[in-house]
């Protein structure tokens, strides 16, 4: 029998179902502000990468807050994670597994070209930063677990109390 290619590529078909992994934190310090970076390309993100083969989610988080950012972080509970799924621009589908860090830090360190910029932020500031949508929606989550727990100020700004559905819930809670 003939196989017909059919209107989606064999090629495109393998780049839709693969997913690669990748781990990263969203980052409070005592202040109760927000570590973003910002990729060379203009777009503020939370610092997060791939996970190295043997590694834990919750390690390679840690490590990335690291290498990209040059903040030495802690996580709260291991057990608290959110997801962002997306497509990169090499049509790589993404799925971030997220943790809330906490920092006594209250400046990035920037080592890698690609992330010239970074800093801590208010988390108002932060929300109006952030490039994507998926983040923003994620911080939101991560902020009500933040004052839940008394490490961001509870009179904090009313979008960051709305409640979007589209990030995961924390996995463990
Ligand atoms: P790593 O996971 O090691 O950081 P990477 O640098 O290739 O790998 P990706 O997130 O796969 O990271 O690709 C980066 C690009 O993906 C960004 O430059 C941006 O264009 C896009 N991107 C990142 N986050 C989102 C998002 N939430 N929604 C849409 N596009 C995004």
């Amino acid at each position: 029998m003939t196989r017909r290619r059919g209107p989606r590529s064999a090629r495109a078909q393998r780049s839709a179902r693969r997913v690669i992994e990748g781990a990263g934190g969203v980052v409070v310090n005592d202040a109760g502000d927000v570590l973003l970076i910002r990729h060379r390309n203009g777009s503020w993100v939370f610092p997060k990468g791939h996970i190295e083969p043997g590694e834990s989610k919750v390690d390679a988080a840690v490590r990335e807050v690291e290498e990209e950012a040059g903040v030495q972080a802690s996580v709260v509970d291991p057990r608290q994670t959110w997801q962002t799924a997306y497509v990169n621009p090499r049509r790589e589908g993404r799925r971030i597994t997220w943790y809330l860090l906490r920092t006594n830090a209250d400046e990035a360190v920037m080592r890698e070209p690609i992330f010239p910029s970074g800093g801590f932020f208010a988390p108002p500031e932060a929300l109006a930063m952030l490039a994507f949508e998926e983040d923003r929606t994620l911080l939101r989550h991560v902020l009500r677990a933040a004052r839940r727990l008394g490490l961001v100020d509870g009179s904090g700004p009313q979008e960051a109390d709305a409640a979007p559905a589209a990030v995961g819930d924390p996995g463990g809670a």
